[in-house]
């Protein structure tokens, strides 16, 4: 049979040089990987046996077997195997996004190696995690490496060979069983590099009980089955340890640091069910991309069915890891009858309810976990405020939120606390940055009031403002939107309004690109600033459905003007004494200009505002 030599992917080589060179000092998870895969082509034959009799096995289990005379460990499965195409694909390539900024990451680390040891290490095992390197960290501890596999169902099999520099052979075999093996060609030992001797027997049984032991299917050593099989979640809280808690975690999210929380539950009655939930430390990579794969594992009846499954989390909580165990479904079930199914969508609600529950507790009992939480996450919870109303109470619950208050974030409960007597509104203003907003004109009438203003800078806070009304009856309001009404003594007197009406008339015809232009008392050192209407659109959400395709006609905003304000004392005291000086009008835009500034916004003749400005400034200096 003729040999095929191929070349990895730049970014598989790139990966696998770092793995010979070893960028941390766990070696002994290889072995974990290689098991955990081996596991996972168990269950994907088992679920290919359902649909069809003659893929079915008789005993699926994980053989390892050590030779110390050719120092080689080889760990072998009956499992679904792979086609020549796939081992090409799968091994030879790595297809997930992201990677190559990983990478880049890992090498700078490794660069750094030397002087920090410790962190840095600490830091390309998450990343290492992140991604999940799996089959490629065979490398750390072989020199050759050799994978025999079949299809279950395929007529022949396929032997692939590396010693990890770039190339691997290919080629096709006859005889090969059903399933799959993967026989490691051990360095030489050396135990000041963490690299032990993986043939010796207790070193085997020691890994497999620390990293494998809830594998559910036998992991065998000759006679001896090294794993309990005890599916985690089944077990009472109190005889799993932490440990082995997150070795569980790891198998199934892939991430290397431990998890926040740990979340078990478990239904009885008509529809019975187990559900083991973790909470991740950090966010993925991905958690705002849309194809990303999140979601749960399903189980039925201990039985491995589907992963990644969505169905069972609301979108908004989709980086919640874990398992469901449900005892009443059909083995069958296929992801579009999931969608579908009455129990699922139970199983879905009480979930979620019982997850924003556990956040909630956590708040309570560890604070510093609960910042954690909502600083990788806030975003994508405070997604749920679009979705189902009777979710928002536990929402805003849990949600934090920056403020004038203080450099920490603040819970909405806390803010309402705080309100002084008179205020009855919960006000905030979203932006891009913190210091945007916090510099922000609208800001300077709540600041001289000592009233509280939140700083919502996420992207879907535009939008959720805009579908929330109150949190527990106390109403939330923008303070770029409508006008404000912070306190009577401060209103424009009459005797201003009047004074004014002459001039307002004449900029509200002068300047095209505002609706209205008004007086207020919520600026105190500003001229001016920009609000938009009670129900008109905010220029960031006008600019997000704008870029989103959307065809929307430039919204006009309300100017207001500060009448304490020099500048605009004086323009009304221009405009009085020369109503027809065309160099008024240049003031007006010069005004207009300022504001929009002020806020971030962008001027649409920027080199105009610059010449009128530069052309006022030179008569001036
Ligand atoms: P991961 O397991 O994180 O997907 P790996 O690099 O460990 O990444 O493996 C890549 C892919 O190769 C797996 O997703 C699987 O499809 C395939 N694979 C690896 N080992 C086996 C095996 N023992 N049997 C069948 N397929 C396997």
């Amino acid at each position: 049979m003729s040999t095929e030599t191929l070349e990895f992917q730049a970014e598989a080589r790139q990966l696998l040089e770092l793995m010979v060179h070893s960028i941390y000092s766990n070696k002994d998870i290889f072995l974990r990987e290689l098991i955990s895969n081996a596991s996972d082509a168990l269950d994907k034959r088992r679920l290919a046996g359902l649909k069809d009799d003659s893929l079915k096995t008789d005993d699926p289990h994980i053989e390892i077997e050590a030779d110390k005379e050719a120092r080689t460990l080889t760990v072998r499965d009956n499992g679904i195997g792979m086609t020549r195409d796939e081992v090409v694909g799968l091994i030879g390539t790595i297809a997930r996004s992201g990677t190559a900024e990983t990478l880049r990451r890992l090498k700078e680390n490794r660069g750094n190696k030397e002087t920090k040891d410790n962190k840095e290490n600490g830091e390309s095992a998450e990343l290492i995690g992140q991604f999940g390197v799996g089959f490629y960290s065979v490398f750390m501890v072989a020199d050759k490496v050799t994978l025999l596999t079949r299809k279950a169902g395929e007529p022949t099999g396929v032997r692939w060979e590396s010693d990890g520099d770039g190339t691997y052979t290919i080629e096709t075999v006859e005889d090969a069983p059903e399933g799959t093996s993967v026989r490691v060609h051990l360095r030489p030992a050396d135990e000041e590099d963490a690299l032990y001797d993986y043939t010796d027997e207790g070193k085997i049984r020691e890994i497999v009980k620390r990293y494998s032991d809830f594998i559910s299917f036998p992991v065998r050593m000759g006679e001896t089955t090294l794993n309990s099989m005890k599916a985690l979640w089944a077990r009472p809280r109190s005889e799993v340890s932490e440990e082995e808690y997150h070795e569980f975690y790891r198998h199934i999210s892939h991430d290397w640091t431990d998890p926040l929380d740990i979340i078990q539950m478990r239904a009885e009655g008509t529809f019975e069910y187990e559900a083991l939930l973790f909470l991740p430390s950090r966010a993925p990579r991905d958690l705002y991309q849309r194809d990303a794969r999140h979601g749960l594992q399903l189980y039925v009846k201990r039985v491995f069915i589907l992963d990644d499954s969505r169905e069972l989390l609301p979108d908004h909580l989709r980086f919640v890891k874990g398992v469901v165990d449900a005892a009443d479904l059909s083995l069958n079930i296929s992801r579009e009858i999931l969608q579908q199914d009455r129990h699922i969508q139970l199983i879905r609600r009480r979930l979620a309810k019982k997850i924003l529950a556990s956040i909630k507790e956590l708040m309570g009992k560890d604070a510093e976990k609960y910042r954690t939480f909502w600083r990788e996450f806030g975003p994508a919870v405070k997604e749920g405020l679009l979705d189902r109303a009777e979710d928002h109470k536990a929402i805003l619950d849990i949600a934090s939120f920056a403020s004038t208050a203080g450099e920490e974030p603040t819970t909405l409960a806390d803010y309402v606390a705080r309100m002084p007597e008179g205020q009855d509104k919960i006000y905030f203003m979203t932006g891009e940055s913190r210091a945007q907003v916090e510099n922000s004109p609208h800001m300077e009438a709540f600041r001289a009031k000592g009233y509280e203003v939140l700083l919502l800078t996420d992207a879907v806070d535009e939008i959720w403002v805009e579908a929330v009304r109150d949190y527990d009856g106390t109403e939330f309001q923008s303070i770029t939107r409508g006008e404000v009404d912070l306190s009577s003594e401060e209103e424009p007197s009459a005797e201003e309004a009047g004074e004014y009406e002459a001039v307002l008339a004449w900029l509200n015809e002068t300047l095209d690109d505002v609706k209205e232009v008004r007086l207020t008392t919520r600026l105190t050192s500003s001229p001016a600033c920009l609000v938009s209407d009670t129900d008109g659109l905010t220029p960031a959400l006008e600019k997000m459905y704008k870029a989103m395709g959307q065809d929307l006609p430039s919204v006009k905003r309300i100017l207001e003007l500060n009448p304490k304000h020099p500048l605009v004392s004086a323009v009304k005291a221009a405009h009085d004494k020369r109503p027809d000086d065309p160099g008024l009008s240049e003031t007006a835009e010069l005004l207009y200009g300022t504001a929009l500034l002020a806020e971030g916004g962008d001027l649409a003749d920027p080199a105009r505002f610059a010449a009128l400005l530069a052309d006022r400034l030179s008569k001036t200096v």
